[in-house]
């Protein structure tokens, strides 16, 4: 095995010339994964491109038309107290706080762990109920992607091999909205065996807001729109969710694996919905 070669550029348009001039080269952001699969000979890239000193993927801000850029480089523990994830865009913050254990949110970052793009991560299912955006650096200038359309198939996203993803975009909460996000894992800390991300709006019994994802049953990220749409003006109603679910269900395609079978899975996808969803219900009810 040949030594890699190390790089520590300061800019996004280095890290990209690097990229783009070595198809085995790799960024590493917290090195969480990355580190572990070299470790594992899984991955042995020619050159590592560090993006520690890269101050553009650094920052969280709030953009002039609300939405929310998160910096590539933040890391799952500053994701957890971003004070800027409010309403339902909390979704985002609980998935960082079940990410693996207090060590990994450390170092771990969202570019990372979306560029990774494990179908069992936490984020990818919070990204997709949020409609949120995967903003990308690459050899033909910048680009914005539809978290919907980023992740595409098991551990295949949007991402060309000289991408960088520089931020992720979260829209602004629907007013009045709550957020919910729900994993079940073998372990405390473990990657999960289903996730769902919910976030939702009532104007009195009625739903006015609802995003539903669900994660870990399937190569993508689940989501419905036409469902969740058909649900609007109506009650959190028992027989009208448990039709949302079995499409839920129907859209899944899980498969067996060491945390659990795929029937386990299409089980707990409507259990999963309904406690997210009544959950939801409550904080709502709590708030107003
Ligand atoms: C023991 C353990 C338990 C874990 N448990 C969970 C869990 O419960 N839930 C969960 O969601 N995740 C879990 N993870 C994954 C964890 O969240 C990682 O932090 C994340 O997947 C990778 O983030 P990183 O910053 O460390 O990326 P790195 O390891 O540095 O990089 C990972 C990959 O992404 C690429 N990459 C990095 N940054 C970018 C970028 N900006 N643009 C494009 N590509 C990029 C790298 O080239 C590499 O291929 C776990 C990991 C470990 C080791």
């Amino acid at each position: 095995m040949t030594e890699a070669r190390y790089f520590e550029p300061e800019t996004v348009d280095e890290v990209v010339a690097l990229l783009a001039a070595d198809e085995d080269a790799k960024c590493v952001a917290g090195g969480a994964s990355l580190v572990a699969m070299m470790n594992a000979r899984l991955v042995e890239p020619s050159q590592l491109i560090s993006l520690r000193h890269v101050e553009e993927l650094q920052k969280i801000e709030l953009n002039e038309d609300g939405w929310l850029q998160i910096g590539a480089l933040v890391r799952h523990c500053d994701v957890v107290i971003a004070a800027e994830l409010t309403e339902g865009n909390q979704v985002l913050s609980q998935a960082a706080g079940l990410i693996a254990n207090p060590v990994i949110r450390d170092m771990g970052t969202i570019g990372g762990s979306v560029g990774h793009f494990d179908p069992a991560a936490d984020y990818p299912v919070a990204l997709a109920a949020l409609g949120a955006e995967i903003e990308i650096a690459g050899a033909n200038g910048r680009r914005s992607v539809p978290a919907g359309e980023f992740f595409i198939d098991w551990y295949e996203t949007a991402l060309a091999p000289s991408d960088l993803i520089t931020s992720i975009r979260v829209p602004p909460a629907p007013v009045g909205s709550a957020g919910i996000y729900e994993k079940l894992a073998k372990v405390q800390g473990d990657m999960g065996i289903a996730m769902v991300a919910v976030v939702m709006a009532m104007a009195g019994d009625a739903i006015n807001y609802l995003a539903v994802s669900v994660g870990g049953c399937g190569p993508t990220p689940i989501r419905l729109p036409d469902a969740e749409q058909a649900l609007i003006g109506g009650s959190v109603d028992d027989a009208a969710l448990q039709d949302f679910s079995n499409k839920l269900v129907a859209a899944s395609d899980p498969v067996d694996d060491v945390r659990a079978s795929a029937a386990y899975r299409k089980v707990l996808i409507p259990r999963f919905v309904a406690q997210a969803i009544d959950k939801a219900k409550a904080k709502l009810g709590e708030a107003s």
